[in-house]
């Protein structure tokens, strides 16, 4: 891995910049063609917030596979969120900014014999399983791990549904598991769901707390000391969703089931935490027009735009987590509106992000915005054909930095408020009217006559084109 935590330093904005006067300011430099993306690492802190607020009981563990961009994790660490991870390398990741291993649960019911090994060698003890043949690994690889039993309770509507390939039968298959775990001599700590992800049922939970709280029953019956209910994912997280009904939900059952503090509830939200976290600007490379009317052959009936991310990059969500996205000129158009589509930009027929929506004619190297792009997307994103995954550009407010900049693991380090290191900058830098507060007097930012000459002399904040690879 060759990016340094200060290749994602976190752009400090002032009171008047937004993500999108970042993506107006980057786009309009003039000298910015591939896509990118801007992450807003307060839209994660307010998501905390309405956590905390509507879901006190239950402390969330983040789904580290949604999205494992590393300011992403070090912004929840900071925030005291624990971590759900399903492998040897998610579990290395989220070590490796510094968590204690006890903040961990490796949530994957079928892990591979050398990860479960790594798990105990690593201290991470909290795992799941389903299945009896999983039991018997654990036993022989972490005898000591605390067992979380899975069972399967689907959400009659659910935008990825889990239930087919994880979770056992909570009535037939759990109790049977829970006798073997007992015969083994294994610490089984506690029942896990997960209802599927983009859960539309919010009662599920309801039924999967109480098929939990039976289990619990037999676990204390046979001996074992159960304290920890995992309630999994499945929690929305793009702008206009909520999860007022869905806490709503889990709350009364949780009354219901679980009236005591002595069982640890937590959940393993993935999307709720960064589905609005990013926004992904465009550009529009290529485009042709279609003309398909017979009557009038030079009457444009359908414009078709080429932009610089697709399936194969950050539009993968299309297929495998089966989203939609809405396409945001960024520059106010005028002129009448025309059906059109828009393509990625590798040579697959199969490429193609939006298929037929209504835009007004727009030209080349024009910038298509895409919010709600934090889910499932980069973590998945291939570079096919040779296109770039895009870049992702930190920002947060001041109030957002004053907030996190001492909170470990992050530092005042990862915040930049002007002064970027001058060995980090290979492209250019273009300053704002903040220039001169913000400016460190012992680094020279840019050329002074670079700096009248901007075409964005009116931007309010700093950022730099640092020229470095993805992070794999
Ligand atoms: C994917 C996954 C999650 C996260 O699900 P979301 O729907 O994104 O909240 C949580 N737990 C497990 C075990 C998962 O596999």
């Amino acid at each position: 891995m060759k990016v340094t935590n200060c290749d994602e330093r976190i752009h400090v904005l002032d009171s008047s910049a937004d993500v999108m006067t970042v993506i107006r300011d980057i786009s309009n430099s003039g000298v910015q063609e591939e896509a990118f993306y801007v992450l807003d690492i307060g839209d994660i802190v307010r998501k905390h917030q309405i956590w905390k607020e509507k879901l006190p009981r239950v402390e969330p563990y983040y789904a580290v596979k949604c999205n494992d961009n590393l300011t992403v994790l070090e912004v929840l660490a900071a925030l005291g969120v624990g971590f759900d991870c399903a492998s040897k390398s998610e579990i290395n990741k989220v070590l490796g900014i510094g968590i204690d291993s006890s903040r961990i649960i490796f949530a994957n019911p079928t892990k591979p014999a050398s990860h479960i090994r790594h798990a105990s060698a690593m201290g991470v003890d909290t795992m799941t399983a389903d299945n009896e043949s999983e039991l018997h690994k654990i036993k022989k690889l972490h005898p000591v791990a605390k067992v979380v039993i899975r069972i399967r309770c689907d959400a009659e509507v659910a935008q990825c549904p889990l239930g087919m390939k994880f979770g056992c039968d909570p009535t037939h298959e759990a109790p049977k598991l829970l006798h073997i775990a007992r015969m083994l001599g294994l610490n089984v700590v506690g029942i896990s769901f997960h209802v599927g992800s983009g859960c539309q049922d919010p009662p599920v939970f309801q039924r999967a707390i109480r098929h939990a709280r039976v289990l619990f029953n037999l676990a204390l019956d046979l001996g074992f000391k159960p304290y920890l209910l995992d309630l999994g994912g499945g929690y929305p997280g793009a702008t206009g969703t909520s999860i007022d009904k869905i806490a709503e939900v889990i709350n009364e059952a949780l009354m219901e089931c679980f009236p005591t503090e002595d069982v640890h509830v937590i959940a393993e939200p993935g999307r709720f935490y960064v589905a609005s976290a990013f926004t992904l600007a465009t550009s529009i490379h290529s485009k042709r027009y279609v003309r398909q009317d017979p009557t009038s052959p030079n009457t444009v009936t359908h414009v078709m735009y080429y932009i610089n991310d697709g399936v194969y990059g950050s539009f993968n969500c299309l297929l495998y987590d089966h989203q939609r996205v809405t396409p945001l000129p960024l520059k106010k158009a005028c002129g009448k509106m025309i059906q059109s589509s828009i393509w990625g930009p590798t040579c697959d027929g199969l490429d193609q992000v939006v298929e037929n929506v209504l835009l007004q004619d727009m030209d080349l190297g024009e910038w298509i915005i895409f919010e709600n792009m934090g889910a499932y997307t980069l973590p998945v994103a291939s570079q096919f054909n040779g296109f770039p995954v895009p870049k992702v550009h930190v920002v947060a407010d001041e109030s957002v930095w004053l907030l996190l900049k001492d909170a470990f693991p992050l530092t005042e380090d990862h915040f930049v408020i002007g002064n970027t290191p001058a060995t980090l900058r290979l492209g250019l830098d273009i300053g704002g009217t903040n220039m001169d507060t913000w400016n460190n007097s012992g680094i020279d930012l840019a050329p002074p006559e670079m700096l009248a000459a901007s075409p964005v002399a009116t931007a309010s904040f700093l950022y730099d084109y640092v020229d470095v690879d993805r992070i794999d």
